[in-house]
């Protein structure tokens, strides 16, 4: 089994209430992959700047994770996220988004990342979303997205979701997506825009799945030290779509049971990702 995943790789500065960091590694393909490695081989897709080095390489590669297509740029810069918390923290204040090498990116997948059995097509432009999931056929593709693409790429995003069988976003991009105020009524908006499966996240609350005749809601793990939710989202995603291809599941295949316990298995990965900045915590896991 064998997971190819494109999003942004990124550097990171971040502060919440409980503490602040500079720069560290981050970025929607980095938390998913770390967080799906403990299920599947996991293959990373997209940029990096020539001010990724050998530490950052190291991160996912001690996790077994694939970066023979996480292309170096000579002189140019990594994707850049500036964000802060207040004490709300399922709510991101994003300060600055530097596109930087994703901006040139013209993605061309090596055949082990086009021919692997499962495709997350994590939060980066939709344009390059679709790139990517024109060359790869996989049997089971999620997409997730973010408040910035819905502004400013609507149309690009309505055609890479159709592409897709599960569409995994927070509950307030659902809404915003379909404009559709009930979350009931926005996942069967979302469904018929292509995907079978929707996965609403609700930040501390947990994480909805609908499918065409179920529905099934886990809560978050309760925790009393949350320090930083960046990646919650991706790392639920990790967790879910990880679990998913490690047990060989297909959309239109996986049971009821193998779909609630990716949700139980993306929950426990998301729980872990906010005790820590970034991947800090993840980056300490066993299994
Ligand atoms: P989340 O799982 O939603 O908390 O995602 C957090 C990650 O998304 C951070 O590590 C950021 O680097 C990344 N990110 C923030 N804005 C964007 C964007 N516009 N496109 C792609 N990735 C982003």
């Amino acid at each position: 089994m064998s997971l190819t995943v494109v999003g942004s790789i990124a550097f990171d500065a971040v502060r919440t209430p409980f503490g602040e960091r500079d720069k560290m590694l981050g970025g929607s393909a980095v938390h998913f992959s770390l967080a799906a490695s403990f299920f599947t081989t996991v293959r990373a897709v997209g940029p990096v700047g020539d001010d990724f080095g050998p530490d950052e390489f190291a991160i996912l590669e001690s996790r077994g994770v694939e970066t023979d297509d996480i292309e170096r740029v000579e002189g140019g810069k990594t994707f850049f996220w500036r964000a802060h918390y207040a004490h709300d923290l399922n709510v991101a204040h994003t300060d600055e988004t530097q596109l930087n090498v994703f901006g040139e990116f013209e993605p061309k997948l090596s055949d082990a990342s086009r021919t692997a059995d499962a495709l997350f097509l994590g939060n980066i432009q939709p344009e390059l979303q679709r790139r990517v999931r024109g060359q790869c056929d996989a049997r089971l593709v999620a997409l997730d997205s973010m408040n910035l693409w819905i502004e400013t790429t609507r149309d690009t995003l309505a055609a890479a979701i159709a592409e897709v069988d599960c569409l995994m976003l927070n509950d307030a991009e659902l809404r915003m997506l379909t404009e559709e105020p009930n979350l009931a009524r926005a996942a069967r908006a979302a469904m018929e825009m292509g995907p079978e499966i929707v996965v609403a996240k609700r930040g501390e609350y947990g994480a909805a799945l609908f499918t065409a005749d179920g529905f099934f809601a886990i809560p978050g793990y309760l925790l009393e030290d949350v320090r930083d939710p960046t990646g919650a989202g991706d790392s639920f995603a990790g967790g879910f779509l990880g679990y998913l291809d490690g047990v060989g599941a297909e959309v239109a295949g996986a049971s009821d049971a193998d779909l609630r316990r990716a949700m139980a298995y993306g929950s426990v990965l998301a729980s872990f990702n906010v005790e820590g900045f970034g991947s800090e915590r993840v980056q300490t896991l066993t299994r």
